[in-house]
């Protein structure tokens, strides 16, 4: 690797740069190092907690390769999904989903023992999970740069060749030349402070985008997590055990975790406060759903609520494209973006190919973050390893649509408008009645006032500091935004998470994917799903 450290700042030169390391970045990070590549890895937090996975425990898409128990699995979200994934993506991604598992296996990843004595495989606690993988990581001879938010994409005209960044715990600036960068920043939830998800803001939309990559399936954006008004933690599986209830002990009927948000979303919406229970859960079954999960139960025990006997108050929580499927488009097997050196992979990238317009979180996300990172890392390898002596000639300039700028901004609150911006963004996603419950007048009015937004940011000096970074985060908040409300006016119809009020049902003539792309003019066109995506 070679390091200059030039003027306090760190510049690094790598074969792959690989931006995010959750689970997507650090398999990608293996994969491309295991080709040979060197490779750089940087991350907004620190690689290993920072995350969606690595505060929880997760549900992995582990299915044994036999015929039927695979059809089965693929069956399993088809219908949900809208019929939008494609038989030879899931197939590709089961396979290396159960031997990324097995390899985890070996590596030491402490796999619980069923009754048999046999290893379950059909899950991951994130916190050893990432643990292991930043181990693995570091052994393959990954240079890991944590708190090393990148602010923007570097191109030539040949390509995509780098990226640089700030260091928020130093004040540096980073930059890393590379013959090829995977974006591995998970979705955007909107700093709605849902746990493990506050660091993902869009920002590889955004970057991808101003590269000049397309998205797809923006619309299928809108995911709403059931929480405790009092508590971060999304984990919404143990609400399967829950009934809901008015506060005066009544039943909320209909409501319900699988089927049945919309009915908490519109009580919340006038004004009716819900609350839950977990009354269903079994006595004996209880001690160990203490166990499996702890961290959804710390909340409560810090304010002396048990939730298997007392009612407590629940909200639901924007988890945006975290548990949605929306995001980057994937033009080849290797998760490229169609823009030479630029791959994409896990929540930053569509994944409307395994689970179409779908997730709701449980197995199929942690299957693609996994099978995608391990993709687009031996994509970017390949891609940065055939470029040759000539990479390290290349000349490349920043991408980002706002001038980041090196010297201090004089912050006054006037000038210094980005919490003001990340709350008008909110005021548009969050809302029920915006976002969950769509309709073309809401989502119309809702587009104009995030259009004039996205003017007011366009061109601002972004400063190269951890304020720039929360400046960068706003911008690309917005743009996330703007492709959801377009992409979801575009579908006039419901389908997968999609709900429009005024077309509240699926129309076979819209099975086809939305992507939608462009930075000050947004545009959406539909794209034919491959024909083998009907399941028989
Ligand atoms: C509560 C909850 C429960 C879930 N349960 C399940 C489950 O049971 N099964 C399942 O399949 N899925 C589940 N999911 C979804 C799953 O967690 C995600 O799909 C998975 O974490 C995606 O991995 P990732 O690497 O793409 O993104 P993440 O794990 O979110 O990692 C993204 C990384 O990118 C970094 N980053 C962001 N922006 C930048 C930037 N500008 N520069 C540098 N780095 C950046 C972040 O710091 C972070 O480390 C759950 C999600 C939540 C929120």
């Amino acid at each position: 690797m070679n390091k200059i450290a030039e003027q306090g700042n760190v510049h690094l030169t790598a074969d792959v740069l690989i931006i995010g390391g959750g689970p997507a970045g650090t398999w990608a990070a293996l994969t491309a190092a295991a080709k040979g590549a060197k490779v750089v890895l940087v991350d907004k937090g620190y690689c290993g907690s920072s995350g969606a996975t690595a505060p929880s425990g997760t549900g992995v898409w582990y299915v044994e390769p036999d015929k039927g128990l695979r059809d089965e699995a693929k069956a399993s979200r088809f219908s949900k999904g809208g019929q939008l994934a494609e038989h030879r993506w899931m197939d590709r991604v089961l396979d290396r989903t159960y031997a990324n598992m097995n390899y985890l296996g070996i590596s030491g990843y402490p796999f619980p023992l069923d009754d048999q004595g046999n290893p379950y495989r059909r899950g991951l606690q994130g916190p050893e999970y990432m643990r292991l993988m930043r181990k693995l990581v570091k052994k393959a001879g990954v240079k890991i740069l944590d708190h090393s938010p990148a602010l923007e994409l570097l191109a030539d005209e040949y390509g995509v060749s780098g990226a640089n960044g700030v260091r928020t715990q130093t004040g540096e600036t980073w930059s890393v030349h590379a013959g090829a960068v995977v974006i591995a920043t998970g979705g955007c939830a909107f700093l709605s402070k849902a746990l493990g998800c506050n660091v993902l803001t869009g920002d590889g939309y955004l970057l991808a985008a101003e590269a000049g990559a397309s998205l797809s399936g923006m619309e299928f954006s809108n995911a709403y997590a059931i929480s405790p008004t009092f508590s971060s933690v999304t984990k919404t599986a143990y609400y399967n055990y829950a009934n809901f209830y008015y506060e005066d002990g009544s039943i909320v009927e209909g409501a319900g975790s699988q089927k049945g948000r919309s009915v908490i979303a519109r009580n919340l919406l006038e004004g009716r406060q819900v609350y839950a229970k977990l009354d269903k859960a079994p006595e004996d079954l209880r001690p160990l759903l203490r166990v499996s999960q702890t961290n959804f139960f710390l909340p409560f025990n810090r304010l002396g609520i048990n939730p298997f006997e007392d009612l407590f108050p629940v909200t639901l929580r924007l988890e945006g494209t975290v548990r949605g499927t929306g995001g980057i488009r994937i033009t080849d097997e290797q998760c490229g973006t169609g823009v030479p050196g630029l791959y994409a992979a896990g929540d930053a990238a569509t994944r409307e190919l395994i689970c179409g317009g779908f997730t709701g979180g449980g197995s199929h996300n942690a299957a693609w973050a996994m099978s995608s990172g391990s993709f687009a890392g031996e994509g970017a390898a390949e891609y940065a390893l055939g470029l040759g002596n000539h990479a390290a000639d290349r000349k490349p300039t920043g991408l980002s649509s706002s001038p980041l700028i090196n010297r201090p901004l004089h912050h006054n609150p006037t000038v210094d408008r980005t919490a003001e911006y990340v709350s008008a963004v909110n005021a548009e996603v969050r809302p029920y009645d915006i976002n969950l419950f769509r309709t073309e007048s809401g989502l119309t009015a809702s587009l104009s006032r995030l259009n004039g937004l996205w003017k007011e940011q366009r061109n601002q000096e972004i400063e190269r500091s951890g304020k720039g970074v929360k400046a960068r985060e706003a911008e690309a908040m917005t743009a996330t935004a703007r492709w959801m409300y377009n992409s979801a006016l575009a579908r006039t119809e419901t389908r997968g998470m999609h709900k429009r009020e005024d077309y509240k049902v699926l129309d076979d003539h819209q099975h086809h994917r939305l992507i939608s792309g462009g930075i000050d003019d947004i545009w959406v066109k539909t794209e034919a799903v491959a024909k083998e995506a009907v399941l028989q």
